[in-house]
């Protein structure tokens, strides 16, 4: 039984479908306790994103994002990655996977240790002025409250974060495409596969009959059917007991 278990079928395709690329979203965040968009309590019901987190709402009036912005930037300062990260990272150290792909903008899988990290919805751990372009580390800006401003023009600071009607980054998008084309398997966590249009790489994988290992506690039918194994659990969880098979 042992042998064919989900876990010892996911390490076998991973070793002999090299290389490998993860496809990562919130759900490998999920236990490092970034707050979801689903949370009632959370910041989102607060701070509605399509009234704070669009590239209209902060062409309009950027000191009122900042609400949001601030809020998110003071919950990711506080939190570190979780099992998932390291072993994801650790899967880089020992040669079995290329590179994450991923629609978190919490920095965490380069806290963890992974090297080669492609953000597809940008990254809160920097910042840029919309005006004279200057560029930020997020840690070198002044605490919010106020909306931190340019030291150079006095314009309002921009997080380096892909809002909703703003393009997808170009460079991440073609880094991503490269990577799932040259892809023997794809490991998704995390992730519904329902958000357009980076779940479009892994489904595409999929039908071009690339293996797709799916970490999900609760995968939809659709995503179940691309998947050639489901390791239906959390990413804390999952991962390690991944990783772990490659230790014995
Ligand atoms: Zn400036």
């Amino acid at each position: 039984m042992m042998r064919t278990d989900p876990f010892h079928r996911a390490a076998n395709i991973l070793r002999e479908n090299q290389p490998a690329v993860a496809f990562t979203g919130a759900g490998v965040s999920a236990a490092s306790g970034i707050p979801t968009f689903r949370a009632a309590d959370g910041v989102w019901a607060r701070f509605p994103v399509e009234e704070y987190g669009t590239a209209d709402a902060f062409t309009r009036d950027p000191e009122r994002c900042w609400k949001l912005f601030g809020e998110l930037s003071r919950q990711l300062g506080d939190i570190r990655p979780n099992r998932a990260h390291q072993g994801l990272a650790r899967l880089e150290e020992i040669g079995l996977l290329d590179a994450v792909i991923t629609q978190n903008i919490d920095n965490l899988h380069q806290r963890a240790g992974s090297r080669r990290v492609i953000e597809l919805h940008g990254t809160a751990a920097t910042a840029h002025c919309p005006r004279c372009k200057r560029r930020f580390r997020s840690e070198e800006l002044p605490t919010w409250p106020p909306a931190p401003r340019c030291p150079e023009c006095r314009a309002v600071v921009r997080p380096d974060v892909v809002l909703f009607g703003d393009p997808m980054p170009v460079d991440a998008m073609e880094q991503a495409h490269r990577l799932i084309d040259a892809a023997g398997t794809v490991l998704a966590v995390g992730t519904s596969l329902q958000v357009l249009p980076a779940s479009w790489l892994v489904l595409e994988a999929a039908r071009r009959r690339v293996p797709v290992i799916l970490v999900d506690p609760s995968p939809s039918p659709d995503a179940r059917r691309a998947a050639t194994v489901v390791l239906q659990a959390p990413a804390e969880e999952a991962i390690p007991a991944l990783v772990e098979i490659f230790a014995a």
